[in-house]
């Protein structure tokens, strides 16, 4: 019988690069939080070898993240046998929204509960983390402010928030993105503890004045705020080192009114509301 789970996006609501380590990897102070836009993943245990098939074929077969988080848990638990996985990919690619790491969380999930490993959350994100500093966090998901290269998660309320998640066209590759941040000069008002204060007692009006993204100094962001205007939005964001600019709303009619007509507008546009979990089965 196959195993069916649904892999969240996740956004960012405060991302400050703090630091870069000895070995290249930047340590982040972050707010996270899982949203609704969610890719669908199906997995079934097979006699042997690894099958990964994508509804975008682009990305079907050994170089989808997927593909290394099953060899890493069958290395971890000695299984000999192999897997199907099906991804049904809704969440942009390559959009500062984690989508390959929701996805590779979620195959972590379901083969802990497929082959009866019985992994400890502490072993699930151990493994998260050799796949990506994002995938610790997809496997916990709902909202939480995240610090080092990903792997200190420290979860928080998750309050009902609408978002208009707009992906720009435009990319520039991560590498770039951290190499600009790392000479960029910048001073924040913005306060990662008031976006938890707001957040823990569901004041938006604390959150929105609270949002903040580092990277927004490397993109021409207020550019791409001018989709919003008109909008009853409390604020807008980048996500993650983008192209993903989100609108916050305080109304969810207001928040899918705007994603419907940006999106016939020809724009890359979706509505999601938070939610409390990163890999949901159903
Ligand atoms: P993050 O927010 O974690 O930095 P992202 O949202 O910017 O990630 P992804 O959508 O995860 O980016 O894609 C990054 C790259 O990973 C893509 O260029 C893609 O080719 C590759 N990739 C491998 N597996 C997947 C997958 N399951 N889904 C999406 N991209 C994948």
């Amino acid at each position: 019988m196959p195993l069916y789970a649904k892999a969240f996006a996740k956004i960012n609501l405060f991302l400050d690069v703090t630091g870069k380590r000895e070995d290249g990897y930047h340590e982040l102070d972050s707010v996270f939080q899982s949203v609704s836009l969610c890719d669908e993943i199906t997995l079934s245990l097979t006699g042997g070898g690894i099958n990964v098939v994508c509804n975008n074929s682009e990305l079907s077969g050994e170089d989808n993240i997927v593909y290394e988080a099953c060899k890493l848990f069958f290395s971890a638990v000695g299984y000999k046998g192999g897997a199907d996985i099906i991804i049904k990919k809704n969440i942009p690619v390559a959009a500062g929204m984690a989508g390959g790491s929701a996805d590779a969380a979620a195959t972590l999930y379901l083969l802990n509960i497929a082959l009866c490993a019985n992994k400890s959350a502490e072993e699930l994100s151990e493994m998260a983390l050799k796949l990506g500093a994002d995938v610790p966090f997809c496997l916990v998901g709902g909202t939480a402010r995240v610090q080092g290269i990903g792997e200190k998660i420290e979860p928080t309320h998750t309050p009902l928030m609408h978002y208009v998640l707009l992906k720009e066209k435009q990319k520039q590759s991560t590498g770039k993105m951290f190499a600009q941040i790392d000479s960029a000069k910048y001073v924040t008002k913005q306060s990662i503890e008031e976006m938890l204060c707001g957040i823990k007692t569901a004041n938006l009006s604390l959150v929105s004045k609270n949002l903040f993204n580092a990277f927004a100094f490397c993109w021409p962001f207020d550019e791409m705020t001018n989709a919003f205007k008109g909008y009853a939005h409390k604020g807008v964001f980048l996500s993650g080192s983008g192209p993903t600019v989100c609108a916050l709303f305080e109304s969810g009619a207001e928040a899918e009114k705007c994603a419907l007509e940006l999106k016939s507008k020809g724009f890359n546009a979706f509505y999601a509301h938070s939610t409390d979990c990163g890999v949901k089965t159903v």
